[in-house]
C-alpha cells in the first residue's frame, strides 16, 4: 500500500485485544488529531477529489461509475431503493489503518459516505449514498479462531453462511445471523436476534454499539464466544400452518416463550404470517440447539398439524441454507419482489395481543391486495426473558431492555412490491404502519405497551434511540461528543437511525 498524503496523520486505530466476552476489536474513530475541516457545503469537485486521493493511494480497491464492477456493486442490495442510490465512487478498505484514512479524508473534504457490510438496509441510504464514497467492507472478511477455541474474531465483511461454514471446519458456532446473506457489522451493531439468543443473550459488543448501529465509528471485526453443538448438529426447520390452526399456534409461542427450562431456553421460534397464492398460513421457524428428534420443549408446536415440515437434526449450515429457500419462497423476501419496507415494535407478550396483532396486519394486508405484485408479511418473535438476562450478565447494552420487562413480544411487518408509483409505495408504507400503530395503540390502552423499537427491524419513519429511553439516549449523545467531537458520523455518515431521531419523517 501507498503512503496517504502529507495532510492525513496516521491513522488512529483502538485495538481493544480478545476479552472474556464479544466484542469490537477493530473500530476506527472519527476522533483523529489534526482535522482538516471545512464548514462551508462541499462541492461535487472535493468528492471527485477525495474519490482521485483514494484511486492514487488504494488503486485496486476504488470502483467508478460506467465500469461493470461498480454496476456489479450497485445490484447487491436487498432493497432497490438502495441499489437506486449512485456512489461518486465505492472504495473497499483492506485493513482497520485504512478504514480511519477513509474517516479521515472525509472528515478533511467533509464530503459524506456511507458504509456497506450486508446491504439489508430496507429504505435508500443506510448503506449506500447518492454521490457520496460507498464504503464496501467486503475485504474485511477474515475469521480467526483462538487457540482454545473458545472466541473467534470475524471480519465484518463476512455474511453470516460464510462464518458458520468456516466454524463447522471447527465443529463449532457462534450466535449470529438466521439468513445467509446477512451482513456481520449491520446485524451485530442492531442488537442481533440468533437462533441462541436464549442463551447467548443479543450481541456482545460494547455498551454504545450493542444497538448504536453506525453511530459511533465504523466496526472493522467483533469478537465472539464461540458454541459447541452436540456432535455439530442442532433441530429446526419451518413448518407451515394454515388459518384453522393459527390461535393453538399462538397459544404454542405464548407458552414456549414464557418456558424457563433449560430445554425452553435452548428453543427459538419466528412466525411468519402471509399469504401462500391468496391463503393465509404462518411459517413457523423453529429451532433446538440439541440434536434431538423431537425436542420436548417443541411439543406443542409439533402436535399441531402442519401442511408442510422440513424439521430435522441437521448442522447449522443446513439450517441457515433452509431459510434461505424459505427467504425466497416467502412474500416479501423474493428477490424479484425488490422494493422493500418494514417497521417494528415491542409488547409485553401474551396470546391476546398476539392474535390482535396477527388480524391486524391481515386487515392491513387486505387493503393493498390490489397492488400489483405486493407481498406483505409479518414476523412474529418473542425475546424471552432468559434472553434479556443473558445480556445484562454479558455487560448490558444501550437498548434499555430490562429483564424483568420479559418475555417481550417483537413484531416486525415487511413488504415486498415491483411497481415503483408513489402511490403504491406510500400506500404499502401506510400498511405496515397502521399494523405498528393500531397494534400498539390496543397495547398502550392496556398497559403491555414497550417504546423499545428493534434497530434491525426498524422502518424509516422511527425514532431508534429515543426508544431506548431518555437517560440511554442521553448517555449515547455523550458517548458520541466525546469519541467523535466532530460529528463525523452523525453529519457525514448522514443515514440510517442517528441520534437526532427517524431517518424520514413520512409518518402517516
Ligand atoms: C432476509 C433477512 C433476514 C434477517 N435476519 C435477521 C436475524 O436473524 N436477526 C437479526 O437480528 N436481524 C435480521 N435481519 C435484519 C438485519 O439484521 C438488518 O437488516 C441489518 O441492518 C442488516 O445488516 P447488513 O450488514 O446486511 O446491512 P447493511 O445495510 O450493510 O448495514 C446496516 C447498517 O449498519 C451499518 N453498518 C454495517 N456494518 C457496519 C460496521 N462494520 N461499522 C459501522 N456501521 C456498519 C451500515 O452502515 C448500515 O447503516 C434480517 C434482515 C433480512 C432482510
Amino acid at each position: 500500500m501507498a503512503q496517504g498524503p502529507s495532510f492525513l496523520p496516521s491513522p488512529f486505530i483502538e485495538n481493544e485485544g480478545s476479552t472474556p466476552y464479544s466484542s469490537i476489536t477493530g473500530f476506527a474513530f472519527a476522533s483523529l488529531e489534526g482535522p482538516i475541516l471545512l464548514t462551508r457545503e462541499p462541492k461535487t469537485a472535493e468528492c471527485a477529489m477525495a474519490c482521485q486521493n483514494l484511486t492514487h493511494y488504494f488503486k485496486d480497491q476504488v470502483l467508478h461509475p460506467n465500469t461493470a464492477p461498480y454496476g456489479d456493486f450497485r445490484t447487491n442490495y436487498w432493497a432497490a431503493q438502495q441499489q437506486a442510490l449512485a456512489p461518486a465512487c465505492v472504495f473497499s478498505p483492506a485493513d482497520a489503518s485504512q478504514v480511519a484514512y477513509l474517516v479521515r479524508l472525509s472528515q478533511g473534504t467533509n464530503w459524506p459516505f456511507a458504509v456497506k457490510s450486508g446491504g439489508h438496509g430496507a429504505f435508500a441510504g443506510p448503506s449506500n449514498i447518492e454521490n457520496g464514497i460507498a464504503v464496501s467492507l467486503k475485504r474485511l472478511n477474515e475469521i480467526a479462531v483462538s487457540d482454545d477455541l473458545s472466541l473467534v474474531e470475524i471480519g465484518v465483511g463476512n455474511n453470516w453462511m460464510t462464518v458458520y461454514e468456516k466454524l463447522e471446519e471447527y465443529r463449532l458456532a457462534v450466535a449470529g445471523g438466521r439468513y445467509p446473506s446477512v451482513g456481520v457489522g449491520g446485524l451485530s451493531l442492531g442488537g442481533g436476534q440468533s437462533f441462541f439468543a436464549t442463551t447467548q443473550g443479543l450481541t456482545y459488543l460494547h455498551w454504545a454499539l450493542r444497538g448504536g448501529g453506525n453511530n459511533f465509528g465504523i466496526v472493522t471485526k467483533i469478537t465472539m464466544e464461540t458454541i459447541s453443538l452436540t456432535e455439530c448438529k442442532m433441530w429446526g426447520g419451518v413448518r407451515v400452518y394454515t388459518e384453522n390452526k393459527f390461535s393453538e399456534l399462538l397459544q404454542a409461542a405464548d407458552n414456549l416463550g414464557n418456558l424457563v427450562s433449560d430445554d425452553g431456553a435452548k428453543s427459538a421460534q419466528i412466525i411468519n404470517f402471509s399469504f401462500l397464492e391468496a391463503i393465509k398460513i404462518a411459517a413457523a421457524v423453529l429451532t433446538h440447539s440439541d440434536p434431538e428428534r423431537r425436542p420436548a420443549a417443541m411439543s406443542e408446536y409439533l402436535s399441531i398439524p402442519a401442511l408442510a415440515d422440513t424439521t430435522r437434526v441437521r448442522s447449522l449450515t443446513d439450517m441457515t441454507a433452509d431459510l434461505a429457500s424459505l427467504e425466497r419462497a416467502l412474500p416479501g423476501s423474493d428477490d424479484s419482489i425488490i422494493l422493500k419496507a418494514r417497521g417494528t415494535a415491542t409488547f409485553s407478550l401474551n396470546t391476546d395481543i398476539l392474535a390482535f396483532a396477527k388480524d391486524t396486519c391481515f386487515d392491513e394486508f387486505d387493503k393493498i391486495a390490489d397492488i400489483e405484485g405486493v407481498k406483505p408479511m409479518c414476523v412474529f418473535q418473542i425475546i424471552t426473558k432468559g434472553q434479556l438476562e443473558a445480556t445484562v450478565a454479558k455487560g448490558g447494552n444501550a437498548m434499555g431492555l430490562d429483564p424483568e420487562e420479559g418475555p417481550l413480544f417483537l413484531l416486525n411487518t415487511q413488504a415486498g412490491w415491483t411497481e415503483d408509483s408513489d402511490s403504491d409505495s406510500s400506500r404499502v408504507k401506510q400498511a405496515l404502519q397502521s399494523v405498528i400503530k393500531r397494534t400498539s395503540t390496543y397495547a398502550k390502552e392496556r398497559g403491555w405497551g414497550k417504546e423499545f423499537q428493534y434497530m434491525n427491524y426498524a422502518g424509516e419513519f422511527q425514532d431508534i434511540i429515543a426508544g431506548y429511553g431518555e437517560d440511554n439516549k442521553r448517555e449515547l449523545v455523550t458517548i458520541a461528543d466525546r469519541y467523535d467531537p466532530e460529528a463525523v458520523f452523525q453529519r457525514l455518515q448522514p443515514n440510517y437511525f442517528k441520534l437526532v431521531g427517524a431517518p424520514v419523517n413520512n409518518s402517516f
